[in-house]
């Protein structure tokens, strides 16, 4: 026992001495046990995970506090993203950030609320300066929430630098419980070179992975030769919950010399897009599975990587015997290993998988354009990773454009010459990204219209469509009806729908006065909160006018009465 603490002290001592942020500094945003539904660094979709999310009971409503003294530098509403979120500048020039709220601090509430409807928008973001929210250490800032993109209750917590890089908030000092290995649930090798065989298979090889008592993992020996690169799908979970969250740390070692090291403290918003890159990203849109690869591929600017030698690749030569680890850690120093026994035999036949040509080559360094009758797709160079032949046709409004299964980094854009269309079908025309097993879903893509040509802009690809959207939005009143007395009423609720091209915008008055619904893109529903108190009268005049993104509106009107 007492050997062990002293080997705790010497590891935590280490670890401290190579981490360069204030300790003790911040407390914990909310007053519960932490328990994370989402790790720093985690792999989400094209992006990495910036924060730490802290599970809420299920609830919403629980007392979020300012970790530190500061000022409210930023506060920003939004339908999608983090919901309504907001940010605290800290002495030490760090910022923290909490997101998906319900609602803020009365003081910070009113602050909003009085800016919202002089802008008349209840998407909103401001900038306040440092004397305008000063905030103390344990002052309630908010209440947790579901708001924006979120899947159920919780709180997205981050910590930034004076750079708006985002940092691993447990490296100031977070208190989360933790004793808990990573799983490691698949390994692939990939032959890289020409010469280079798996199991005498060009093919990535998904390795027999075999489970350990101590916890640790092996694979069945494998036959390789020449250059070889590894990919492991893993995740971690944390005491106290079953959520499968991010690794921290990874490596890979070759015959005892590190080869490969990834390591998840900070990484900046620029970058984030490139764990496309980062991942098997074919692999992942055909199976969901993420493996992230231990290999370092041109084109890849991602910081998170420590240690590359050879960028990762190993050489495995003939009539060898080698031995590939991998380590796989968390933030508390939690490590599963797996052991690859490799022999090395160079193979005499082997068949390489053919490329599939297509008539349409991409250099991905250069600008390219695809052309077909009326459709024009633009590709500006950089636009993808590596050179490709790429699937392109086109059959009347249809435009199919490879695979979802290659990593974009830019927007490219794809435009329709409409002239065959006359109005008023021309003006509800859109184009949507179809989806599905049968591309039975059309899902807008932000349509710009100029003359007679419709552009989008996309970091996707698939297939197509020009669609039609003619039916306006429906209006349904939730929580009342019409012409009725609603004295007694705190909110009024309002369903908002709209089937082909989705809700726009929208707009709500009372007796010619804007006021501010709140929009729930996940419950379709607007609210409006009669603390707001934007009227005074017995007789009300309600209007709500929604409009969708090609132009249809609908209005629905009603009075009711209040005292
Ligand atoms: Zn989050």
């Amino acid at each position: 026992m007492q050997k062990n603490l002293f080997l705790l002290f010497l590891i935590s001592s280490f670890c401290f001495s190579q981490n360069p942020y204030p300790q003790d500094y911040f407390r914990a945003p909310l007053d519960i046990t932490l328990i994370p539904s989402g790790t720093f660094g985690e792999l989400r979709s094209n992006h990495f995970h910036s924060g730490l999310d802290i599970k809420t009971q299920q609830r919403e409503g629980l007392n979020v506090y300012a970790v530190a003294d500061g000022y409210v530098s930023r506060i920003k509403v939004s339908h999608y993203g983090y919901g309504k979120a907001l940010y605290i500048t800290h002495p030490n020039g760090y910022v923290s950030v909490y997101g998906h709220l319900q609602k803020f601090s009365p003081t910070i509430e009113a602050y909003i609320k009085k800016l919202q409807y002089e802008q008349e928008t209840f998407e909103i973001e401001v900038f306040p300066t440092a004397a305008e929210l000063p905030l103390s250490k344990n002052d309630i800032v908010a209440f947790s929430g579901n708001t924006g993109g979120s899947g159920g209750p919780h709180l997205h917590f981050e910590i930034r630098d004076n750079e708006e890089r985002p940092i691993n908030p447990l490296l100031f000092g977070l208190d989360i419980q933790d004793g808990v290995n990573p799983t490691i649930k698949n390994v692939y090798a990939y032959p890289i070179s020409k010469d280079a065989h798996v199991n005498k298979s060009r093919e990535k090889q998904k390795l027999r992975l075999v489970a350990l008592q101590n916890g640790d993992y092996t694979v069945e020996n494998i036959e390789a030769y020449g250059k070889i690169g590894f990919g492991i799908e893993a995740i971690d979970r944390q005491d106290l919950a079953t959520n499968q969250n991010g690794v921290s740390n990874i490596q890979g070692i070759y015959n005892g010399n590190l080869k490969f090291e990834m390591d998840f403290k900070r990484f900046s918003f620029d970058e984030t897009r490139h764990l496309n890159r980062f991942i098997d990203y074919e692999h992942y849109k055909n199976k969901k599975e993420r493996i992230q690869k231990l290999f370092v591929e041109p084109e890849n600017p991602l910081s998170m990587y420590t240690n590359l030698d050879n960028n990762g690749f190993i050489n495995v030569e003939d009539s060898t015997s080698s031995v590939y680890k991998i380590k796989v850690g968390d933030f508390h120093n939690n490590n599963s290993w797996l052991t690859i026994n490799i022999e090395g035999k160079q193979a005499s036949e082997m068949k390489a998988k053919p490329d599939s040509v297509t008539p349409y080559f991409i250099y991905a360094k250069k600008n390219n354009e695809l052309i077909n009758k009326h459709i024009s797709v633009n590709i500006p160079e950089n636009t993808f990773y590596d050179d490709f032949f790429i699937d392109f046709k086109v059959s009347n409004d249809t435009l199919s454009l490879h695979d979802d299964i290659i990593p974009v980094r830019d927007n490219f854009s794809i435009s329709y010459d409409i002239t065959g269309y006359k109005n008023p079908e021309a003006e509800k025309l859109y184009i949507a990204r179809l989806v599905g097993y049968r591309n039975q879903y059309a899902l807008y893509s932000q349509t710009y219209k100029k003359e007679n040509v419709l552009t989008t802009y996309t970091k996707t690809l698939g297939t197509y469509a020009l669609v039609m959207d003619t039916v306006s939005p429906k209006i349904k009143p939730l929580n009342f009806s019409k012409g009725k007395w609603l004295s007694k009423y705190r909110f009024l609720k309002v369903k908002i729908e709209d089937d082909e091209s989705g809700i726009s915008n929208y707009r709500a008055t009372i007796n010619g006065k804007w006021i501010l619904m709140e929009y729930d893109y996940k419950k379709n529903e607007l609210t409006y909160d009669f603390n707001d108190a934007i009227s005074q009268e017995t007789e009300n005049n309600l209007k709500i006018i929604v409009t969708d993104n090609v132009g249809n509106s609908s209005t629905f009107e009603t009075l009711f009465y209040r005292k």
